[in-house]
Formats: C-alpha cells, sequence, structure tokens
C-alpha cells in the first residue's frame, strides 16, 4: 500500500484521477467523511449532537454506543433520550445539503462507472442529487412500524413527536384496531414508528442485511475492476468485511483499490489497499475533476460507455432498488434460514406479527 498527500505526491495522485477516469465497473464504499461539509456537525465534537442530548438529560450516563444498541432501549430513560436524539437528527439532516463528493460520486455514476455505491451515512444525502446508494446502516429518511412492518417517509410531524421523547404511533395499525374494535374483536397493540436505521444487538433486522449481501454477489459476479473507499476510517465490523471481499474480486480482475481519507488506517490494510490518499474527500474530488475534465465531458463519456458496457450493471443496480422496496417482507422470511438460532427466534415472532395483520384483515 502506497500512502499519498494530494500536494507532495502530486503525480501519483493525478494518475489515480486517470485510472478513474478509465474504470469501467466501480464499486464506491463511502463513510461520515463525506458529509462533513454538508452542515450535519460531528455528534461527539463540542456542542454537537450528543452533548446537547446529555444536557437535557444531566442524569443519564449512557455512551455514544449505548444511545444506538437496541438492547439499552429497554431502559426508560436511555429509550427517552434516543427518541429525543432521533428527532434532533432529523431536522439537522433535512437542513443539510450535498457536498462536492456527493455530486462527484454522482457524476460518475451518470457515466455508467459505478455498480454499486454504499454507504455507511444515514443523512440520505445522496437523494438530493438522485444517486441510487445501498444504505449500509439504513435512512433517517423512513421510519417503519415495529408491529405492522409497514415502511413511510419520515416527516417533520414525526421528529416532533421523536423530540418530546416518544415515539409516534402508526396510522396503519390505528386504522386497523379501530375497525377490528367495532367489529368486536380482540384489542392489538398499535404499533410505534421507528427510524429505519441499523442498531447495535438487532437481531430482528435481517432484511437489510440479505439484501446488502445481494447487491455484494452482484458485485462479485459482474468482475468489478475499481474499489474507492471514501471518508471512513473503517470502524465498524460489517464494513470491514464487506470491503476485504470486494478487494480481493477487484484484484483478482487486475484492479485496483483505494482509500481517500483525512486519516490514515492500520497496518492491517496494508494488502488491502494499493493506495491510501490523505485528503478531505471534497478536495481530493475537487481535484480528479480539474485532472481529468470528468465534470465537463460527461456527456461523451456517457456515450462511450454506453457503447461498450451496454448499461447491463446499472440495471442490477436498479433492480436492487427495486427489490428492496417491493420484497421487504419476503427478505425478512427468507433471510432466517441462514442464520443463527437467536434470529431464528427474531423471524418467529416477525411471522407472528406478518400473521396477526393477516388475521385482522380477514
Ligand atoms: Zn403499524
Amino acid at each position: 500500500m502506497q500512502v499519498l498527500k494530494i500536494r507532495e505526491n502530486a503525480r501519483n495522485v493525478e494518475e489515480i484521477s486517470w485510472q478513474i477516469a478509465r474504470a469501467k465497473k466501480m464499486v464506491v464504499v463511502t463513510g461520515a467523511g463525506i458529509s462533513t461539509s454538508s452542515g450535519i456537525p460531528d455528534f461527539r465534537s463540542k456542542g454537537g449532537l450528543y452533548e446537547m442530548i446529555k444536557d437535557k438529560f444531566p442524569n443519564e450516563k449512557v455512551t455514544g454506543q449505548q444511545l444506538f444498541d437496541k438492547s439499552y432501549l429497554n431502559n426508560e430513560k436511555i429509550r427517552k433520550m434516543f427518541y429525543t436524539f432521533m428527532g434532533e437528527l432529523y431536522s439537522l439532516t433535512t437542513a443539510a445539503v450535498p457536498t462536492m463528493a456527493h455530486r462527484f460520486f454522482k457524476r460518475l455514476a451518470d457515466q455508467k462507472k459505478i455498480i454499486h455505491y454504499y454507504t455507511q451515512n444515514i443523512d440520505n444525502l445522496e437523494a438530493a442529487v438522485n444517486l441510487d446508494a445501498v444504505q449500509l446502516h439504513g435512512t433517517m429518511s423512513e421510519v417503519y412500524c415495529d408491529m405492522c412492518k409497514l415502511t413511510v417517509q419520515f416527516t417533520e410531524m414525526h421528529a416532533e413527536v421523536f423530540k418530546k421523547g416518544f415515539p409516534p404511533q402508526c396510522n396503519e395499525c390505528q386504522q386497523r384496531e379501530a375497525t377490528r374494535q367495532a367489529s368486536g374483536k380482540r384489542k392489538h397493540r398499535i404499533g410505534d414508528l421507528q427510524p429505519n436505521i441499523t442498531l447495535y444487538n438487532d437481531i430482528d433486522d435481517t432484511t437489510r442485511g440479505a439484501y446488502i449481501q445481494n447487491c455484494v454477489k452482484n458485485d462479485l459476479r459482474k468482475k468489478i475492476d475499481y474499489l474507492l473507499i471514501a471518508g471512513t476510517s473503517l470502524k465498524v465490523h460489517g464494513v470491514k468485511n464487506l470491503i476485504r471481499q470486494l478487494a480481493k474480486s477487484v484484484h483478482h480482475n487486475g484492479g485496483k483499490v483505494v482509500l481517500v481519507n483525512l486519516s490514515g488506517v492500520g497496518k492491517e490494510w496494508n494488502t488491502v489497499f494499493d493506495y491510501q490518499i490523505l485528503a478531505d474527500v471534497d478536495e481530493w474530488a475537487g481535484l480528479v475533476e480539474e485532472h481529468t475534465g470528468l465534470d465537463k465531458t460527461q456527456k461523451v463519456l456517457t456515450g462511450l460507455a454506453n457503447k461498450t458496457s451496454k448499461s447491463v450493471n446499472v440495471s442490477i443496480s436498479k433492480g436492487c432498488v427495486k427489490r428492496r422496496r417491493k420484497d421487504r417482507d419476503q427478505d425478512r422470511e427468507n433471510a432466517g434460514s441462514n442464520n443463527d438460532n437467536n434470529k431464528k427466534k427474531a423471524l418467529k415472532r416477525s411471522k407472528v406479527e406478518v400473521l396477526d395483520v393477516v388475521e385482522t384483515l380477514q
């Protein structure tokens, strides 16, 4: 692995820009570093969201990780903190704007270079530039019902309830319950709406995992020729595995694996990355466009890409997105078959809930 800096290693950095311009089947994985200039403050910084929540709950001792851990949500006070945090975070993400990095990846996608764009970010800023994203940890743009599993758009109205420390109730469940009661049937619980994000120790969250695995399988089949990782210091176990798997495939196909991030990563990555560029992702993205004229020659390059790749990869990418929306419940049932006993138990619970819904509709 070669460690490069934009100014000191200008020639190598420019060579990488040209590699990107030539790549045809890229996979991109992004993290918090691409959203730093969007207006969303770092959770842990002074005056950041975490500090603000702690001020509201001065007697509670909870770490950032515990706040995002489903097993801690059984504690009433932590649950209240979590929901307040989610309400505030929603308002921050809706006020944020996409960065230079988001626009850069959108341009690469428009040129049919990207097979899949994965992100660890839950801010959904990709949607603001119409960039299809596989959201590894979910999104703050949706809430789902923990009873009937209905997923709807996260709105300011939901955020206002969350900010008071409670989850909003599901309209669908409320309507169904009203019908049940009118016909004299026994009472069912009305579901709570939860932000559609991945929490630590969430054994019920099997749908997202199955969907991501499906996308990765497609990538491995498509002989990807470039892996670009941006704005992450690779702390999350699942993401580390994803990158190792994809990098192996890229190297097998003779391609390159590049990390762009402000801070460096450890020696464990020496054989995974070919290059590590120590830079702000926005600044680096601007440089690639300057080197290669990617932004100015979009139409020409798109035309060329269409002739050579016939957009096969893009249709797979879109297929994945479609599948996620249509088959959410089907995935929830299928995904359990290869998992451990805990997950099977969770799946049984979710099946019971689905059956309850079916029952109420009859
Ligand atoms: Zn519901």
